[in-house]
């Protein structure tokens, strides 16, 4: 070969290669993402060693110092102080379950009966709770909120009574599209907003009425999720509140009380999604009285830091909560909860991402917080403790970005965006899939209310815009239909049961690689942006992320 032609190829070898970095200048970065390495932190975490990662235990202690360990040799900095932990105070309360709820002053008395009819816990730090003969009033959808001109609680004083609240909402009822959000559950559907809400109106008692499809999950799961110990943030609203009763009740439960009280019980939920509805005093009595155990106690979230260059007092943060369910005795082959999807794969995710980050040609301009928070499956309380004892400004925080449960089922076309349109995050992702010829997938069932069901919402309730994109459906090799009936036959058998395992063999990681770098490059892309992009007009925290930065 002549210099000539030599020096020609160079110049082309180099221009192509040129042509790569300037793309982003991210190849070096996305090489470093690794199956290998995957593979391995996914093992460890998800090794009977950590016996299940349940907060508060041996095994806890055994994950946070495994991720901090991660954390550092990624290069990373402890993000607190020095440290890379972020102490959770917690209290945990269980409930004497051999309670029995009373109804008097309607045609029967009835004695309902604890699991069978009713479940009930309470968020006091009381040895001791008595309820005797409070007035039940049926609040319909138990919903106060101006920005859609719907109060459940107008014209009635609900001090010291026992309220009777239906879960999702109005528009999920009715299908009404200019009712709330249409048929996708608002977060005054969720049953945390309804024991808040009662809690505001000085309720002493909330009870659910549990119906399968309004709820998302049968009565099942309400007895398994709600009759074990309760954790609580040590500093909560429900605490400093009169509530002293939060449970729910079966629509069996719910029917026999209208009766007893007279009313039409068909007549009086229709009515309730109606705009309109006024709650109704059912004339009847409730009263109850239990013991509880109460503990303090505390857990940790783990937070490391990649810090900027130009823009190092920005921020964008990655959660993927660590913690999963710990020992369950009453499982007898395999006692052990592992979580291996749930949430192994997650924290994973955070490693891998963060080595991304690192292997940059030239540094990102804003910082990175690589967040692993504690207590998702206990109700998203480690999430909930940082965005209120943020160890970086809120009105600095750009967003965050939340993993939970990646792929196992190979490659997509898609990703999932659960909350589609809620805030322009939304087109960072559109952007990236499109560059991979992937697209972005709404959630196919948004009123099972999934938004609410991850970290992200922690900070989206903070006003601080988060994103939660999910695996995708529309499987490459097998297409949609197969892909969704993977991850349904995975949810019947696998979610939060000890079968959650590592299975390497049987696991396709080339969609979660897939899914991994486009987490980095969205991230990285808002790294090297000056925005703070906006939560959609009509969000309902968007109010307080505008009053942040205007105060900034
Ligand atoms: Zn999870």
């Amino acid at each position: 070969m002549s210099m000539k032609i030599r020096l020609v190829l160079l110049f082309i070898i180099s221009a192509i290669s040129g042509c790569k970095v300037e793309n982003k200048g991210i190849v070096s970065a996305l090489n470093s993402i690794n199956t290998d390495s995957l593979k391995k932190e996914i093992s460890i975490l998800a090794s009977d060693e950590f016996l299940g990662r349940a907060p508060s235990t041996a095994g806890e202690v055994k994950t946070i110092n495994y991720i901090a360990k991660q954390f550092k040799s990624e290069g990373l900095m402890p993000a607190n102080n020095g440290s890379y932990f972020q102490e959770v105070s917690l209290l945990k309360i269980t409930t004497d379950n051999s309670m029995q709820l009373n109804i008097k002053g309607g045609k029967k008395q009835l004695s309902l009966k604890y699991s069978d009819d009713f479940i009930g816990s309470t968020p006091q730090v009381a040895d001791n709770i008595k309820i005797e003969n409070s007035d039940i009033v049926f609040v319909g959808y138990g919903i106060n909120s101006p920005e859609n001109n719907w109060n459940d609680y107008a014209g009635i004083d609900v001090k010291g009574k026992t309220v009777l609240i239906m879960v999702n909402d109005p528009g999920y009822a009715t299908s009404d599209s200019t009712l709330f959000n249409g048929k996708a559950m608002t977060y005054y559907g969720r049953w945390t907003y309804k024991y808040e809400e009662a809690a505001r109106e000085g309720a002493k008692a909330a009870l659910i009425i549990h119906e399968t499809g309004a709820a998302a999950y049968p009565w099942a799961v309400v007895q398994n999720s709600w009759s074990g110990s309760q954790f609580y943030l040590e500093d909560n609203e429900l605490t400093k509140s009169d509530l002293q009763l939060k449970g729910w009740v079966t629509t069996e439960t719910a029917e026999k009380l209208f009766e007893s009280a007279g009313l039409d019980y068909n007549q009086l939920t229709l009515s309730a999604a109606k705009r309109g509805f006024k709650p109704v005093n059912m004339n009847l009595k409730a009263s109850v009285e239990f013991k509880n155990h109460v503990e303090h106690t505390k857990s940790n979230n783990v937070a490391a830091l990649l810090p900027g260059k130009d823009l190092s007092g920005e921020y964008i943060i990655y959660t993927a909560h660590w913690d999963h369910f710990g020992v369950n005795n009453t499982f007898k082959d395999d006692s052990i909860l592992n979580g291996a999807v749930d949430n192994a794969t997650g924290v994973a995710a955070l490693f891998e991402i963060a080595r991304a980050f690192k292997n940059l040609p030239e540094k990102q301009s804003r910082s990175i917080l690589f967040l692993s928070v504690t207590c998702e499956e206990q109700g998203l309380l480690g999430s909930e403790f940082y965005a209120k004892h943020p160890l970086f400004p809120l009105d600095k925080t750009v967003c965050d970005i939340n993993m939970d449960a990646l792929n196992i089922f190979g490659k997509t076309k898609d990703m999932t965006i659960i909350g589609f349109g809620n805030s322009q995050l939304d087109n960072y992702v559109v952007d990236v899939l499109k560059k991979y010829g992937r697209y972005a997938n709404p959630d196919p069932m948004p009123e099972k209310g999934g938004y609410f069901r991850s970290d992200h919402f922690s900070f989206a309730k903070a006003g601080v815009p988060s994103l939660y994109v999910s695996q995708g459906v529309d499987n490459v090799e097998h297409g949609k239909e197969w892909g969704l009936s993977q991850s349904e036959k995975w949810i019947m058998e696998n979610y939060h049961k000890p079968s959650d395992n590592y299975e390497p063999d049987k696991w396709n990681f080339d969609g979660m690689m897939d899914d991994i770098k486009v987490y980095f490059e969205v991230g990285y892309d808002l790294s090297a942006s000056k925005d703070f992009p906006q939560w959609t007009a009509g969000f309902p925290f968007k109010s307080l992320r505008d009053k942040m930065m205007q105060v900034r």
